[in-house]
C-alpha cells in the first residue's frame, strides 16, 4: 500500500487538493499525495510541540529501541521500499536497494548513539568549582530533504532527531515523497509517540516553511538540497538565529596521479560517477587526470560507461535509470551542449535520446580547464576528464570552485595520497575508493556545500544543545 495522506500526530490525514507524483521512466502517475495547506502545517507544529517535553524525557534506550525496531523493518521490506523509491525517483532498482540498505543503518546507527551521549565533569583550573557539561535536546526541528535520495536524507535526519529526543517536521521534496510517508509509516509501526514525527507536503510554492522557520517554537533547521535554497534558508533562519545544519550541493574532483592503478581508478570512477546515475552531491564531478595516464584513463573509463545498461529502474539488469524529471535531465543536456560550444570533446554518449522519459545517456568529454562545465553540479552520468601536469596544478584546480564536500584522490602511494587529501578544501576525501559514505562517519562539506555534519559522532550533536552548569562544591 501507497501512502500519500499527509503524517501529523500519529494519523494519516487527507486533504481535498492533491498533487501528483510522476515516475520519471514514463511520466505515468503514481499517487496524488495530499497537499498541506496552513492547517496542516500548523497541526503539525502543535503536534511536534506537544509532543517534545514529554518525548525529550523518554529514557534514552527507549528511544534507541525503536529506532533499532525501524532499522528491523526498514530492513525487511527492503525490497518494496527500494521499488518505490526506483518508481519515484527514476533510479535502478540496485540503486535504490542500496539507498534502503544505506537509509536503515542511519536507524540502527542512532539507535545506538541515543545511549552514548556524553557529558564531561570536571574540576574548574581555578579550584572554584565543578564545572559539568550536559546535553539537552534543541528542541521542535524542521527537516527538509531533496530528491536524490529520498529515503537516506530522510533517515540521516530522523534518527539522530529521535535519538537526541527531538520532535520533527518532515518536508520531502515534492518528487519524492512517497518513500518519506513510507518511512512515517514505518516509525509508526515500530511504536513512535503520535506527534513525534510528522510529514507534511506543502506545494514548493506556499509559504509553509517561512512561516515555520518564523513560529517561535521551531528551534532547529536541518536542510539538505541546493546551496542557492540554502542560503536563502539560512537568510530566513537568522532572523530568529535559530540552529542549521546545512548539507548542500558539491562539485567532487577526482584526481588520478600519475602513479595510480588505472583499472582500480576507472572503477572508482564508474561509482563516484555513476551511483544514483550521477545524481549524488558526492558524485564525481570534475576528473583531472594526470597527463601521463590521462588517455589510458579515457579510453578504459570510455569503453566502461558505453557497456552501462540504460533503461527503466525495473528493468531487469538496468544500470542507469531516468533522471527525476524531463527539467533535470534537460538541465544535464544543456550543460553537454554548451561546454561542447566552448570545445568540449565528446567520446561517448552526449545526446538526448527520443521518446518518453527523462533519460540521459553515459558521456565522456574531455574540456580544457576553463569550460564552464566544470564549475556546474552536474547531477547526471557525465564525466568530464581535465589533462594535468602536476600534483600542484590538480590540488589547484580541484581547489579553485565555491564547494567543498567531498574530492577522491587514486594514487599508488599512501603518503603522497594523503598529501593531496590534506590539501583538499573538502569535509571528506575518498583515497583509492568510489565510495565512502557511511553512518558512521562525519559527513558534511567546506565552503558553500554546507554546515554542520551528519552521521558520525557529530550528527546526534546537531539535535543537542550544550549546557555547562557551575557548581561550587
Ligand atoms: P533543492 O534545493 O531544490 O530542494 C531541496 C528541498 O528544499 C526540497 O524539499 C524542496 O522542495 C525544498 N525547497 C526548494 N525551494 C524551496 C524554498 N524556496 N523554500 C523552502 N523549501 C524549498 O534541491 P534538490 O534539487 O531537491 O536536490 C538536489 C540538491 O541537493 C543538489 O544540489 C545536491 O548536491 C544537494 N544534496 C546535498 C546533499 C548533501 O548531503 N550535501 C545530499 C543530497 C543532495
Amino acid at each position: 500500500m501507497i501512502r500519500s495522506d499527509l503524517y501529523i500526530n500519529g494519523e494519516w490525514v487527507a486533504t481535498p487538493k492533491r498533487h501528483p507524483v510522476y515516475d520519471p521512466s514514463d511520466n505515468s502517475v503514481i499517487a496524488e499525495i495530499a497537499v498541506a495547506g496552513d492547517n496542516e502545517v500548523d497541526a503539525a507544529l502543535n503536534a511536534a510541540a506537544n509532543a517534545f517535553p514529554s518525548f525529550a524525557k523518554m529514557a534514552p534506550r527507549a528511544r534507541g529501541e525503536i529506532l533499532r525496531k525501524a532499522f528491523e523493518i526498514m530492513i525487511a521490506e527492503a525490497d518494496d521500499l527500494a521499488r518505490l523509491v526506483s518508481r519515484e525517483n527514476g533510479k535502478v532498482f540496485a540503486d535504490a536497494k542500496g539507498e534502503i540498505l544505506y537509509a536503515a543503518e542511519f536507524f540502527r546507527w542512532f539507535s545506538e548513539e541515543a545511549v552514548r551521549i556524553n557529558g564531561e565533569f570536571r574540576h574548574a583550573p581555578s579550584g572554584d568549582k565543578r564545572i559539568l557539561v550536559t546535553h539537552q535536546p534543541v528542541g521542535v526541528s524542521l527537516l527538509i530533504t531533496p530528491w536524490n535520495f529520498p529515503a537516506a536524507m530522510a533517515t540521516r535526519k530522523i534518527g539522530p532527531a529521535v535519538a537526541a529526543g527531538c520532535t520533527v517536521i518532515v518536508k520531502p521534496a515534492m518528487e519524492t515523497p512517497l518513500t518519506t510517508l513510507a518511512i512515517a509509516d514505518i516509525l509508526h509501526r515500530a511504536g513512535l509517540p503520535a506527534g513525534v514525527v510528522n510529514v507534511i507536503t506543502p506545494t514548493p510554492a506556499s509559504p509553509a516553511v517561512t512561516r515555520l522557520l518564523a513560529d517561535p517554537r521551531v528551534k532547529n533547521l536541518s536542510f539538505t538540497g541546493s546551496t542557492q535554497v540554502g542560503k536563502m534558508l539560512l537568510k530566513q533562519a537568522a532572523d530568529r538565529v535559530i540552529r542549521t545544519s546545512m548539507e548542500l550541493g558539491g562539485n567532487a574532483p577526482f584526481i588520478v596521479l600519475d602513479d595510480a592503478n588505472i583499472d582500480d581508478a576507472v572503477a572508482g570512477a564508474m561509482l563516484a560517477k555513476l551511483r544514483n546515475g550521477g545524481a549524488a552531491c558526492t558524485a564525481a564531478n570534475r576528473f583531472y587526470v594526470s597527463k601521463k595516464v590521462a588517455q589510458e584513463f579515457v579510453d578504459k573509463l570510455t569503453q566502461a560507461m558505453s557497456k552501462i545498461k540504460m533503461a527503466p529502474g525495473l528493468t531487469e539488469g538496468a544500470q542507469l535509470g531516468a533522471s527525476v524529471s524531463v527539467k533535470e535531465r534537460d538541465k544535464i543536456a544543456d550543460l553537454v551542449a554548451n561546454s561542447v560550444k566552448q570545445g568540449g570533446k565528446v567520446t561517448l554518449g552526449g545526446t538526448k535520446p527520443e521518446g518518453a522519459g527523462a533519460f540521459y545517456p553515459p558521456t565522456v568529454m574531455i574540456v580544457s580547464a576553463d569550460n564552464d562545465i566544470l564549475k556546474e553540479e552536474i547531477f547526471g552520468p557525465v564525466a568530464v576528464v581535465v589533462t594535468v601536469d602536476s600534483d600542484e596544478e590538480a590540488i589547484k584546480l580541484a581547489n579553485d570552485t565555491e564547494y567543498g564536500l567531498i574530492s577522491y584522490v587514486y594514487s599508488g602511494a599512501l603518503d603522497r595520497a594523503i598529501r593531496v587529501s590534506e590539501a583538499m578544501e573538502s569535509g571528506m576525501v575518498a583515497i583509492n575508493r568510489g565510495v565512502i559514505s557511511d553512518p558512521a562517519a562525519p559527513f558534511g562539506g567546506y565552503k558553500e556545500s554546507g554546515l554542520g555534519r551528519e552521521g558520525g559522532f557529530d550528527g546526534v550533536h546537531e539535535f543537542l544543545e550544550k549546557k555547562y552548569i557551575g557548581v561550587t562544591i
